[in-house]
């Protein structure tokens, strides 16, 4: 099947030897290769009209002619071939555009390639359902996890999806898994931003690669744009089953939605989940910890790293450097007046403790999920760097009594703590999971029994299949 690169080579290659060509008449051989409106309309139409401009959209071709928009899309076997004088058409040619110089035939073995023309400025209704061209640059990670949020698609099915990404095919949603070293099966909406990030950035490096390697090759054509099987020899794991994978192991192929998908099941094995535990003060986020240790999770807290931090000597003769403190109460007074002393400080202990939690992950990489609790979760760009972050909430009220009786802080300076944190309802919006907690202990036992069930059992479902 013709992938985005392939399409467009094809348009590329159209427009060098139709640009600016005038259609004179079409005969449609195969009626139903034209889509919309029907086949007498379409050839009325095409009559007179110039072959102005040449463009893409996820593998559509789109032709803009005089007063006309002509898209095609070429499905498994479609072709364009230019001749420069008149060809009997042979048994495959469903439709010849007969230009003011030479012919353009359309072929296709197994006739599932449409055809679709719209007036200039009526909505393009084959392309609407299309998402983000892949160098589209408002194509983000935000977007893209707020995407999948629900979406319990193994990432290789999801970036098949045509609505999020256009133009992603399954050669290539083999290449990309492999080159961002991420299991086919894993979940998309357990895709971490920071993933996301690399997913994008891979994609376009990808296609790039073979949108310049089939325009090289392609040049070579003089008649024909059929173009199968021509990006295939840079490919590191897709139609290679039995060879070896780079690291060595041996790649694997499967199904996965009934597409073949290969991968390496050494550099793509599946990992623990990687969940965040945040939730602002009083909100009872270390009791959700406890609950998750109960039910035999690896959980470690970035509070008690860094209490930890503090015990160690070379740990704290760094600090002195850095604030010219080493008691926790001074180095506090020093940083609350100095926003670059802080910014310093905390860019040296954030770097250790991250440092600690990744240890502790890798120490647990075959457990089915890892549990960090992070406080600050929301404030640093921590959040980008999980596959699913939960948020611990609760009311206002509930915070502050849950505080007067377990820390003896008064009223007012726990709202004014309560003030200065980020609210809940600008973490919702980033938090895959979240916990309500204003009632009693059981009843936030069974929440995050449920969570966890939730959350666990689906990623153990994707990768035993
Ligand atoms: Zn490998």
């Amino acid at each position: 099947m013709p992938e985005l690169p392939e399409v467009e080579t094809v348009v590329r290659t159209l427009e060098q030897k139709i640009h600016n060509r005038i259609i004179e008449s079409v005969d449609i051989i195969y009626e139903r290769i034209v889509d919309y409106p029907d086949a007498t309309a379409f050839s009325a139409c095409l009559k007179g009209q110039k072959f102005e401009t040449f463009d893409r959209r996820g593998k559509f071709l789109v032709f803009n002619l005089t007063d006309y928009v002509m898209i095609a899309h070429l499905r498994m076997e479609g072709k364009f071939y230019v001749y420069p004088e008149h060809r009997e058409p042979d048994k495959h040619t469903h439709i010849v555009f007969k230009l003011d110089k030479g012919e353009l035939h359309y072929n296709d073995v197994r006739k599932f390639g449409r055809f679709w023309l719209y007036e200039k400025g009526q909505p393009l209704k084959a392309l609407e359902s299309l998402g983000y061209e892949p160098f589209d640059e408002k194509l983000n990670s935000e977007w893209l996890k707020s995407y999948c949020q629900h979406k319990n698609t193994p990432i290789k099915t999801q970036l098949l999806d045509q609505s999020m990404i256009a133009g992603i095919g399954n050669i290539y949603a083999n290449e990309i898994c492999f080159d961002v070293r991420i299991n086919p099966m894993h979940p998309a909406c357990f895709v971490s931003r920071e993933k996301w990030d690399q997913i994008i950035e891979s994609t376009r490096k990808i296609l790039a690669e073979a949108i310049k390697a089939g325009g090289t090759t392609i040049r070579s054509y003089t008649s024909s744009l059929g173009v199968t099987g021509m990006f295939q020899q840079n490919l590191h794991v897709h139609s290679r089953a039995h060879e070896k994978c780079e690291c060595g192991t041996e790649i694997k192929k499967c199904f996965v939605n009934g597409r073949g998908t290969y991968y390496c099941p050494n550099c793509q094995k599946e990992k623990a989940l990687f969940a965040a535990v945040t939730g602002n003060i009083g909100s009872g986020k270390s009791t959700v910890s406890e609950l998750i240790k109960e039910q035999g999770y690896p959980v470690i807290s970035c509070d008690e790293i860094n209490s930890q931090l503090w015990l160690d000597n070379e740990i704290r003769a760094e600090i002195r450097r850095i604030t010219g403190e080493d008691e926790k109460k001074e180095v506090s007074r020093v940083i609350y007046s100095d926003p670059e002393i802080k910014e310093k400080l905390e860019e040296y202990l954030h770097g250790l403790i991250w440092q600690r939690v990744r240890e502790f992950y890798e120490e647990h990489i075959h457990d089915p999920a890892v549990f960090v609790e992070v406080p600050l979760l929301f404030e640093t760009d921590w959040y980008r760097r999980f596959d699913c972050n939960i948020l611990v909430t609760c009311s206002v009220e509930t915070a502050v009594e849950r505080l007067q009786r377990t820390r003896n802080m008064s009223r007012e300076n726990i709202m004014a703590v309560l003030n200065n944190q980020t609210p809940d309802s600008e973490k919702r919006a980033v938090a895959d999971r979240v916990i309500d907690n204003d009632s009693t202990l059981d009843k936030l036992s069974i929440a995050v029994e449920k969570m966890l069930g939730d959350i666990v059992k689906f990623r153990q479902e994707k990768a035993d299949k």
